[in-house]
C-alpha cells in the first residue's frame, strides 16, 4: 500500500463514518420510540391498523401539551406512554376531530389523566345519533372498550361553535377549525400557521382507509377545498402516513372520481346490483374503475364506497342522513 492510497483510504473511511453517525443522529432527533417529530415540540403518532388505532398528534406549549384525538381506549393508552419519552408537560386538552370511536372513545382516560376533552359542537348531535348503539358494538369486540363498564361513549367535555378556535400561547397558536360535513358533521382540522402543519381528523386520509356511512360524500370535496385554502406544507392525516399537500389533492381526486364514476352509472339508468357484485350480504366487487392517479386511496373497502355512494346519489341525500337521520 502506497502511502496516498492509505491516506485516500483512511478519508474515505472517515467520511463514511461521518455520513453513519449523521444518519444515526437524524434518526435519533426525528423518532423517539413511536413518536415522529415533525417540528419542533410537534410529534407525530402513527397508529396501529391491527388494533384499529388512529393517528395522533401531540403538541407541546409553554405548560402543557394539547393532545389530537382521544383514539380508542387502548390507543390512549400508549398515546399517554409514549408521551413521557419525550415531555413531562401535562396533557391540557384533547381535541376530538370526530365522533368516531377509534377518536373519541378513549376519552374517559384523558380526563382520568387531567385532560379536558374538547370538540366542535356538532360532535355532540353525532354522539346523540349513533349512541350507544355504536359503543355497545365495539364493547363486544373491543376488550379496551368493554373493560371501561360504561353504557355510552363519554362526550367531550367542552364544546365550541365559534370558528376558528384558538389555543395559543408565547411560544405556540393552534387554531382549530370546521369546514363542513365530509367524513362526519363533526370533522374538525387542527393548523399550526408558523409551522405550517394540518392536522385533518378523517376528512382526509392517506390510503385505502374513507369511511363513508356517515358521510355527506357528494360535499366531501368542498371541505378539503376549504381547508386547502389555510397555508400549510404537512399534512398528519387521521390515517396513514404523513405527508404533505399531495395527501389533500388526492384524497379530494379520489372523491370527485367515485362521485362522478357512480353518477354516470346511475344516469344510465344502471342498478347497484349492476354495479356492486355482492357475496354473503356483502359488498365484494364492483365494475367501477378510477384512475391510476387515485390507486392510493383505493383498497378492500372500495366496493362498500361505492355501494354507498350510489344509495347517496339514488336516494338524493347525503348518506349519513340515511344511516343517522336528520
Ligand atoms: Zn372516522
Amino acid at each position: 500500500m502506497n502511502r496516498s492510497f492509505a491516506a485516500r483510504a483512511a478519508l474515505l473511511a472517515a467520511f463514511v463514518s461521518l455520513v453513519v453517525f449523521s444518519l444515526q443522529t437524524q434518526d435519533a432527533s426525528a423518532q423517539s420510540g413511536n413518536l415522529q417529530e415533525i417540528a419542533p415540540g410537534v410529534w407525530f403518532r402513527l397508529g396501529e391498523r391491527d388494533m384499529g388505532h388512529c393517528n395522533n398528534t401531540i403538541i407541546e406549549m409553554e405548560d402543557y401539551l394539547v393532545v389530537i384525538d382521544a383514539n380508542f381506549p387502548s390507543g390512549a393508552s400508549r398515546v399517554i406512554d409514549d408521551i413521557k419519552a419525550v415531555s413531562s408537560k401535562p396533557v391540557k386538552y384533547v381535541f376530538d376531530t370526530h365522533h368516531h370511536g377509534d377518536h373519541l372513545y378513549g376519552n374517559p382516560l384523558w380526563r382520568e389523566a387531567g385532560a379536558t376533552t374538547l370538540a366542535y359542537h356538532t360532535v355532540l348531535q353525532e354522539i346523540a345519533r349513533y349512541e350507544p348503539q355504536g359503543w355497545r358494538n365495539a364493547s363486544s369486540t373491543r376488550p379496551d372498550v368493554a373493560e371501561l363498564g360504561l353504557e355510552t361513549a363519554e362526550p367531550p367535555m367542552e364544546v365550541f361553535q365559534e370558528i376558528p378556535y384558538v389555543i395559543e400561547d408565547d411560544t405556540r397558536r393552534i387554531e382549530l377549525h370546521f369546514f363542513g360535513w365530509a367524513h362526519t358533521r363533526g370533522d374538525g382540522f387542527a393548523f399550526l400557521p408558523n409551522e405550517k402543519i394540518l392536522v385533518t381528523g378523517d376528512a382526509i386520509a392517506n390510503g385505502p382507509f374513507n369511511f363513508m356511512g356517515h358521510a355527506n360524500i357528494g360535499n366531501w370535496p368542498n371541505v378539503i377545498e376549504r381547508a386547502k385554502s389555510l397555508e400549510f406544507e404537512t399534512v398528519l392525516p387521521g390515517h396513514g402516513p404523513a405527508g404533505g399537500r399531495e395527501i389533500p389533492e388526492g384524497q379530494q381526486a379520489f372523491m370527485r372520481e367515485i362521485h362522478a364514476a357512480v353518477s354516470s352509472a346511475a344516469s344510465e339508468g344502471k342498478k347497484l346490483e349492476d354495479i356492486v357484485e355482492m357475496e354473503d350480504g356483502r359488498p365484494a366487487g364492483t365494475s367501477v374503475e378510477l384512475s391510476p392517479a387515485v390507486q392510493n386511496w383505493v383498497g378492500g373497502n372500495f366496493p362498500l364506497q361505492v355501494q354507498f355512494t350510489y344509495e347517496e346519489i339514488s336516494e338524493g341525500r347525503p348518506h349519513g342522513e340515511i344511516l343517522g337521520g336528520k
